[in-house]
């Protein structure tokens, strides 16, 4: 069977690979190719900036009023919402993600588009009223070019749009250099976004290898910004290539997040939270809430109920509604998730559930990629498994006495991404909630999200912020604009 071809996608126009060259893109569900990407290269990195810089100039994109760009964002949520369940299947047959998941995240994304919208006639300076005498003073926030998105596989276009819909908003332009997982939703959501109306130039898609295509935008002199998402070891790479040409960054990086449950939670709801953290998305979130911590009192029967209630989780296609765990993403992953079980074992955890594939199943299909949703117990805070990101279904579970053992587990880490903490007391919520170095913390609740609320991390986890008010900030740079009503010129031999 032909694969289908799919062509980076610069200045409105489809555009193969100068060398020639495609690789193959795989349905982890029945580890059959579908598709071939352009593996693109400096040459096509070269051309969407140029496009991106052209556009950016361009009197369709900034001859614009702010209001007309918060009109085209709206139209591309619009579109979107148009066809949130074609974009939900695109990325399922690329990441494996349950499409029970992937129809809901898809028919969100128009939210961050509408609301960016709404913001880009918002952007306001202000007048300063100065110690210099006859002089009127003020500022104005302008776009800052032409900005470089790189973006991971596990939520390709949601968190493609946690970076987008502030960017445009701004009225920068961009080049997007999608996960070599999942190009392909990307690319035709880049095709939409004109469709609605976008002026050719402004999104451009260059497909390819991190180490090759996105190394080149980070380095490349016109790229003013590169909004990152990804695993901290990378993230800390592109921040210090990046600094070469003193470009701006957001870094949406890794977790190990702590969910800590005391002895007062409503531990029905604590089970499902805890669930829920760790084996929705197979566990591949940055925010997944891979380290359990479970007060004493507790300790045995919320085990319990967890290793129970986890152990029912339906494996199986991604495609079936009624499936809740599925396949891990992609080969180098399957076997970090496969190494970091051993390396726990070693360490003296005790599988309490999974630790091996899944493959073998029969609702697995012929995917090679399965692996049980794992629980390990007899884990301290300082042992690996409870200190590096799997990011795949192993949950491990460090037992705890006071609160503030817990606030020192959690915080004994290097990431500081997200905290769960499930509790009845208010007083102990605000308490621990603030006393915890992440940069969101849930409180009876677990992954909840918004376009509206500020989301990212602290120390390991990241830099800057996505998603709210504040995130447009980051696609911001300030000038200060001084006009002298002075009636005299001033003596030019002294600073005013
Ligand atoms: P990476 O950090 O390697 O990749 C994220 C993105 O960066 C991809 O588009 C990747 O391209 C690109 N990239 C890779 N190397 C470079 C580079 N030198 N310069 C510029 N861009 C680069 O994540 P992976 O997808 O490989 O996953 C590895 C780990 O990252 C996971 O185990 C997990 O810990 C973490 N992760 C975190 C996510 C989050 O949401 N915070 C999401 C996904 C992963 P390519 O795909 O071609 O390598």
């Amino acid at each position: 069977m032909e694969l289908k071809k799919f062509d980076a996608h610069i200045d409105g126009k489809k555009v193969s690979p100068s060398n020639g060259e495609y690789f193959e893109t795989i349905n982890p569900f029945t580890s059959q190719a579908w598709g071939r990407v352009a593996r693109c290269s400096q040459q096509e990195v070269d051309l969407a900036v140029a496009a991106a810089s052209k556009a950016f100039e361009g009197a369709e994109w900034s001859g614009i009023t702010s209001s007309q760009r918060g009109g085209l964002l709206r139209s591309i949520g619009d579109i979107l919402g148009d066809h949130a369940d074609e974009l939900a299947q695109l990325e399922v047959r690329d990441n494996g993600k349950l499409i029970s998941e992937m129809a809901i995240q898809c028919a969100y994304i128009p939210q961050w588009y509408y609301y960016f919208g709404g913001l880009a006639d918002k952007i306001e300076g202000s007048v300063i009223p100065t110690d210099k005498a006859d002089t009127f003073n003020f500022t104005t926030l302008e776009p800052l070019g032409v900005v470089a998105a790189i973006t991971p596989w596990n939520s390709p276009l949601l968190l493609l749009s946690f970076k987008l819909g502030p960017a445009l908003a701004a009225g920068n332009t961009v080049v997007i250099k999608p996960s070599e997982y999942t190009s392909t939703s990307t690319l035709r959501f880049v095709e939409l976004c004109e469709l609605a109306g976008l002026p050719k130039g402004v999104l451009n898609v260059v497909t390819g290898y991190g180490g090759e295509v996105g190394n080149a935008l980070v380095e490349h002199p016109r790229v003013a910004k590169v909004a990152f998402t990804g695993g901290s070891e990378t993230g800390a790479q592109v921040y210090a290539k990046a600094a070469k040409t003193l470009k701006r960054c957001t870094l949406e990086l890794g977790g190990k997040s702590p969910n800590i449950v005391f002895d007062d939670a409503d531990l029905e709801d604590a089970v499902k939270g805890a669930v829920s953290g760790i084996f929705a998305a197979t566990g591949q979130t940055c925010m997944a809430g891979s380290r359990l911590l479970v007060q004493d009192a507790i300790y045995d029967e919320f085990v319990e109920s967890l290793v129970d209630f986890a152990g029912q989780a339906k494996m199986g296609d991604p495609m079936d509604k009624n499936t809740q765990v599925g396949p891990v993403t992609t080969p180098p992953q399957y076997k970090k998730v496969l190494d970091y079980i051993e390396i726990a074992k070693g360490e003296g955890a005790e599988v309490l559930l999974g630790g091996v594939p899944a493959s073998d199943k029969p609702e697995c299909g012929e995917s090679k990629y399965f692996i049980e949703p794992t629980v390990l117990g007899k884990v301290e805070n300082s042992m690996r498994i409870a200190q590096e990101e799997v990011f795949g279904p192993v949950l491990v579970i460090i037992r705890f006495a006071s609160d503030q053992e817990a606030i020192d587990i959690a915080n004994d880490i290097s990431f500081g991404l997200a905290a769960g903490i499930w509790t009845r007391s208010i007083k102990r919520a605000m308490k621990v909630s603030k006393a915890i170095r992440a940069g969101t913390v849930w409180v009876n609740t677990y992954r909840a999200i918004s376009y509206m609320s500020p989301f990212g991390g602290y120390k390991m986890s990241g830099l800057g912020r996505e998603n709210g008010m504040e995130a447009i900030r980051e696609y911001l740079q300030t000038k200060s604009v001084w006009i002298s009503t002075a009636d005299e010129t001033p003596n030019p031999f002294v600073m005013r």
